[in-house]
């Protein structure tokens, strides 16, 4: 039976009442503001302690099987509670690759046994995910991985590169894409996908530091690293079509992340309020024609965003092209998300050359910071020109 509105909204009050309860102190270090930036020991024991505390209260995964420690409801919950922290800014719930892609794999396409040993451990943030996709030479054209991966009795001996591999260094589970046979005709024929271990002899991992001098993914060296053989995620050879399958969850196409968030929300709400006493030759910037034209056509398309993406959620609105919202969600909402923060710091004049760090700079930096970080989400999952590519395929039905 579906819930009643009156169930949802007790629902809402409730973890209203919860995040502001249990919203955590500023712990005095900077925070990551993206799943994709965490960069030390402090701050992932901060943030694992965190997602720990909202599963334990019920709040993540509550679409997920019971048994396998989910909260077994209706996933419109979990998209209020997901609102709820958005609301409270309280802070993410980073173990996004097991929560939002390994998770929702396994719980679609898992044997019994994948679903008992790596559902609860992702919930809990007792095992962290990384995801072993993309490698130096072949990131885009995933298609073409060369990481080996070759049977030998009960194991199969991995030996390749792979890089920015977000959380590498935390992981303790990878889902690996490993090419099993180098002679078929199709390149894509010859891959295969593991559930694997990270912590065995032969795996090296080498943080990358990025352009906000923050860390967050590594290089990942595999040398004779020996894995189990049912670390195999369904049959050899299948490996590109579960990859395809994995994207399809990262980038939004299809459902079952268990929720959470995965980056701190800035909107230009956000923006105005922290931002709206800057002055320019002593009139508020806010009340330059130029500037609101500008500041009109981001809340125009914020405000797109969010009723498309509420329309996502509603099945016979979406009948024309289904999957087309979630697909151009990923290009649109990334794409303004790094505008927004570029034309913050546009309003700051000169003052928005100064970096975290400096005493000077509004925010902290915040906005600076947001900036430069924004541009991962572009790229990471499927770059902008790719993502555009398969909107124009796969929902206009363009050419290749
Ligand atoms: C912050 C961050 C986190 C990441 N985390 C992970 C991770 O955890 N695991 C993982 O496996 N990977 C991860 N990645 C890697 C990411 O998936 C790749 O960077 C991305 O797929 C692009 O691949 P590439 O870097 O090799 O660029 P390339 O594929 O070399 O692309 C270079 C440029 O060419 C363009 N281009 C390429 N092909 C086409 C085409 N067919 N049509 C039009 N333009 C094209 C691209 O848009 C881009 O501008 C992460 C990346 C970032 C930035």
């Amino acid at each position: 039976m579906s819930a009643t509105e009156q169930e949802l909204n007790d629902f809402r009050a409730e973890v209203s009442a919860w995040m502001k309860d249990n919203k955590p102190a500023d712990p005095g270090f900077l925070l990551p503001q993206t799943f994709m930036e965490v960069g030390d020991e402090q701050q992932l024991e901060f943030l694992r302690e965190w997602q720990h505390k909202v599963w334990s209260a019920g709040y993540l995964g509550m679409a997920w099987p019971k048994e396998y420690g989910g909260g077994g409801v209706d996933a419109k919950y979990q998209r209020i509670a997901d609102q709820e922290m958005r609301r409270h800014g309280v802070p993410i719930c980073f173990n996004v690759i097991g929560l939002g892609w390994a998770g929702p794999l396994i719980n679609d396409i898992g044997t019994e046994a994948e679903k008992a040993r790596y559902l609860r451990g992702i919930l809990s943030a007792e095992d962290i995910w990384c995801q072993g996709f993309s490698e130096p030479d072949h990131g885009s054209d995933l298609g073409s991985a060369r990481t080996r991966a070759v049977r030998d009795g009960d194991e199969y001996v991995i030996n390749g590169q792979k890089i920015w591999t977000t959380m590498g260094n935390f992981a303790k589970y990878m889902i690996l894409l490993a090419r099993t046979n180098p002679d078929t005709e199709r390149k894509y024929d010859g891959l295969s996908y593991f559930l694997s271990p990270m912590d065995v002899p032969g795996i090296e991992t080498r943080p990358i530091r990025k352009i906000t001098g923050e860390y967050g993914f590594t290089e990942t060296f595999f040398t004779d690293a020996r894995i189990p053989a049912d670390c195999l995620m369904g049959e050899e050879g299948q490996g590109w079509r579960i990859a395809m399958q994995t994207l399809q969850y990262e980038r939004g196409a299809e459902a079952g992340a268990a929720g959470g968030l995965a980056m701190v929300r800035v909107t230009i709400d956000d923006m105005i309020s922290q931002l709206g006493d800057l002055t320019r030759d002593g009139a508020p910037v806010l009340k330059d024609p130029a500037v609101r034209d500008r500041l009109v056509e981001l809340i125009m398309e914020e405000k797109a965003l969010s009723l498309g993406d509420r329309r996502a959620h509603i099945a016979p609105l979406c009948s024309d092209y289904p999957g087309s919202l979630p697909l151009s969600h990923k290009l649109r909402a990334t794409e303004m998300t790094r505008r927004m923060r570029q034309f913050a710091i546009s309003l700051q004049g000169a003052e928005g050359g100064l970096y975290v760090g400096d005493p000077q700079a509004r925010q902290g930096g915040f906005w600076q910071r947001a900036y430069f970080n924004s541009f991962s989400a572009t790229i990471g999952g499927g770059t902008s020109q790719v993502q555009a590519n398969i909107v124009a395929e796969h929902v206009l039905g363009l050419p290749k």
